[in-house]
């Protein structure tokens, strides 16, 4: 689960690092009277669940009420479209004003979950802002990353306090930052904390820009983080499936696929990709998933418009494939079919599933995976 920068940065202030004086606004009224408590100009940052707002248009730095008042204008209830959003864009519920800095440098600095060594690494780089993607990609040698495991050893501290050129105030600062976001990260389930810049202002650290990322299986440990959450920045049918309790990704491409088991489901897309295609989704439907629940999970993919053709990947363990073949019986009768439906069914019941959908007509059923792959990725209008 991601939050908003002005939520972020909250929660960075209590952990005690500086932050810019900041009002949030929800209405382009709203924004002109927050400008008001910055006499000296304020920046008005669209607030979505993505960075690169900056090259995007979503950050307008103004220097009257007015002018506050016309870039929240601009940005509340349109689309943002940033290089991490896709190419729908996400849409902007608010604004946040904050006090216009003077900033000496921008500096890198991110906790995050260092996957392959199952532990946090701390990444930071003297060369922070907007481009710190270009950095990785072309300097990488300005770019250090500590795993401090489980106290944070005060050599690390001076690695990373070197690396971003620190004076001994600012280290002994970043020290204390870095404990108190280890602290709070382990505590809150959190999967990433990234300050991008943690500005030097006036001498001192300030975090300019922050998103954080939190661990959706943990949430139910921090009813308080859950109450970040904003609706408006997840994808609708992602929506849709959390509340039908299925799991539910969406990808940028053609076919709709629907299988039952997270590892069967990875390789239908690997099968998909191999062969050429490009799933829309990734659903899980579950392993001992029911009639109804095929249906919805039904239903949810065909109302993406993107689609192409449907794949049904189903592995009858606990599952009778003849609940499964009902439950799309059923599911076509309400929602029609407007594109190909490719279903493979293997496992338990699986003639009796197959006799249904023959008897349905307008599906093509097969038990092999690979036919069944290419079936639905020519259904979809072949290979790329
Ligand atoms: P992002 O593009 O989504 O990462 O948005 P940021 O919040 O990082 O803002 C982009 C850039 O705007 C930053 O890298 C800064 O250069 C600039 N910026 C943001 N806040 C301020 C500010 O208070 N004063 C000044 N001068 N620049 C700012
Ligand atoms: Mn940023």
């Amino acid at each position: 689960m991601k939050v908003h920068e002005y939520q972020a940065k909250e929660i960075l202030q209590k952990c005690g690092i500086a932050i810019p004086e900041q009002i949030v606004a929800f209405s382009p009224a709203e924004a002109r009277a927050a400008a008001d408590h910055f006499p000296n100009g304020c920046v008005v940052k669209a607030q979505v669940h993505s960075g690169g707002r900056g090259k995007a248009g979503g950050v307008v730095i103004c220097s009257s009420p007015e002018e506050a008042e016309r870039a929240a204008d601009a940005l509340i209830g349109r689309k943002l479209v940033t290089r991490q959003s896709g190419p729908e864009g996400l849409v902007v519920p608010a604004v946040l004003l904050t006090e216009k800095v003077d900033i000496d440098r921008e500096l890198y600095l991110a906790l995050a979950i260092d996957t392959v060594r199952a532990e946090v690494v701390i990444i930071a780089s003297p060369n922070g802002g907007m481009e710190i993607e270009e950095v990785a990609a072309k300097h990488p040698e300005q770019i250090v990353q500590i795993h401090p495991g489980r106290s944070l050893a005060g050599a690390d501290v001076r690695v990373l306090a070197d690396k971003c050129g620190l004076d001994e105030t600012q280290r002994v600062k970043l020290r204390d930052i870095l404990s108190a976001l280890l602290d709070y990260m382990r505590e809150k389930d959190a999967t990433l904390i990234e300050i991008n810049p943690l500005g030097i202002v006036r001498g001192q650290l300030m975090a300019l820009d922050a998103r954080m990322t939190f661990d959706e299986n943990a949430l139910f440990r921090h009813p308080e983080l859950k109450e970040l959450e904003d609706l408006t920045q997840i994808d609708p049918l992602e929506r849709r499936a959390r509340e039908i309790g299925l799991e539910y990704v969406r990808l940028d491409g053609d076919i709709a696929c629907l299988v039952n088991g997270a590892g069967l489901a990875m390789a239908t897309m690997d099968l998909i990709h191999g062969y050429g295609g490009k799933p829309a989704n990734f659903l899980d439907v579950g392993g001992g998933t029911s009639a109804e629940k095929i249906t919805a999970a039904f239903e949810l993919l065909m109302d993406d418009p993107r689609i192409k053709s449907i794949f049904v990947n189903i592995f009858g363990g606990i599952v009778r494939c003849d609940l499964v073949a009902e439950g799309l019986v059923q599911a076509l009768r309400k929602t029609g079919l407007s594109v190909p439906l490719v279903v493979r069914l293997r496992g338990t019941c699986e003639a009796e599933g197959r006799a249904i959908l023959d008897r349905a007509g307008l599906v093509r059923v097969t038990e092999d995976l690979t036919e069944a792959a290419r079936m639905a990725i020519s259904c979809a209008g072949g290979s790329r």
